[in-house]
């Protein structure tokens, strides 16, 4: 392992800030009190600090030397509703709140970095650091690009790092291509003509015309997508006529779910080819269907540039522990957004085994102080690499 010893001299004031922050969750958009804190250490540093980009965004701009090249690096800074059950020191204190996705860990590792490279200089160009709000599916990282993140600060690479149980905290991995999945959400309405339910042949019925559109459903994965290519549709809400109404077909019936897939062309597929099915299927019954598919969050896929640059620098820091084949993840992370404008590497940075099966969003899950100053180390790295000075 080469991690600086300087990295370690900060580690203290580092893990007393995380279980801070772990202790004052705050939800999407509603970061005040971390984003304050965020600038406040940012200021302290002598970095540039622009505060309120997407609500709630803070970014840090160092620049040292004459290099051209610019680079962004991102934390999310958001908890997730939900309570914190396990007891710790550094339990929430907010009811119905809690940092179960270790969000906490990334913004003072990415603090840590600043700090580092703030005092040792050792490179030459320009290094943003991106602390996002709203990851957590409230779009944190659409707000900071409509509020103008890269005409502000136009980067040449964008990097992300996200904390994963199971790696140990020394490992660290760095996947060419597909990392998370794109998340969109799709719903389906049947309009036919409702009427007695002992008389479905004075109306016409779009009930059964949604349990054909669902049991024809997954022959879209099964028989349309490319069967090397990884892809999810499912069905998570049916909503039509009345439980206390058992004789009245209803007029509506309406169906609505998810549809993720690791690549842009499975994605439009998954949306062309759902509005097929369901309009083919109103077809087939002599009724009406209006589709909606609406589009949240593309795949993130790692640039192979940008991912060998990220490989090199972890490289330096982790020695043999870094992986360069992990499995990618059906969550999906908005992330992915940064890395349409800019070629992008997302890397998984390891948090140890899950301590009594407690993964992200579980209500117990803890981000693991160990594996700040790996973090620290990662992230101070790939700036010293990127803006190598010559
Ligand atoms: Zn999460
Ligand atoms: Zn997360």
């Amino acid at each position: 392992m080469n991690v600086p010893d300087k990295v370690f001299d900060d580690l203290s004031f580092l893990t007393a800030l995380r279980h801070d922050l772990h202790a004052h969750p705050e939800l999407g958009f509603e970061e005040v009190r971390t984003s304050d804190i965020v600038a406040r250490h940012l200021e302290e540093m002598g970095i540039s600090v622009h505060c309120g980009l997407g609500g709630t965004g803070v970014v840090g701009t160092l620049r040292v030397g004459d290099g051209a090249r610019s680079i962004g690096l991102r934390a999310d800074m958001d908890a997730l509703a939900m309570p914190e059950t396990a007891e710790r020191p550094h339990k929430s204190t907010v009811p119905g709140k809690m940092h179960a996705c270790g969000h906490d860990g990334h913004t003072v590792m990415l603090l840590g970095a600043a700090r580092h490279l703030a005092r040792t200089r050792t490179f030459s160009g320009t290094v943003h650091f991106i602390f996002q709000p709203a990851e957590e599916g409230r779009g944190g990282a659409r707000r900071m690009m409509e509020d103008g993140l890269f005409s502000l600060f136009p980067c040449d690479a964008v990097y992300g790092l996200h904390n994963m149980p199971g790696l140990e905290v020394d490992e660290i991995a760095v996947v060419e291509g597909p990392q998370l999945a794109s998340s969109d959400s799709w719903r389906v309405t049947f309009r036919g003509t409702g009427t007695h339910g002992a008389k479905p042949h004075l109306g016409r019925d779009p009930i059964t015309a949604m349990a054909t559109f669902l049991a024809a459903l997954q022959t879209i994965i099964g028989r349309v997508v490319d069967p090397l290519q990884p892809a999810v549709v499912s069905a998570c809400s049916v909503e039509a006529g009345d439980p206390q109404a058992l004789n009245v077909i209803p007029d509506f019936a309406a169906v609505g779910g998810t549809a993720r897939a690791y690549s842009a062309a499975v994605r439009d597929q998954l949306e062309e080819e759902i509005g097929r099915l369901a309009r083919g299927t109103a077809e087939m019954f002599g009724i009406g269907a209006d589709y909606r598919f609406e589009r949240r969050i593309p795949p993130t896929v790692n640039d192979a540039d940008a991912t060998r640059r990220a490989y090199d620098a972890a490289a330096s820091v982790f020695g043999d522990k870094v992986l360069s084949a992990f499995p990618p993840s059906t969550a999906g992370d908005d992330f992915a957004f940064f890395g349409q404008q800019a070629p992008g590497c997302y890397v998984w940075l390891g948090n140890g085994p899950a301590v009594e099966g407690a993964l992200h969003h579980n209500t117990a899950y803890d981000f693991n102080d160990a594996a700040i100053p790996y973090g620290v180390a990662f992230w101070s790295a790939l700036v010293e690499r990127e803006l190598a000075s010559s």
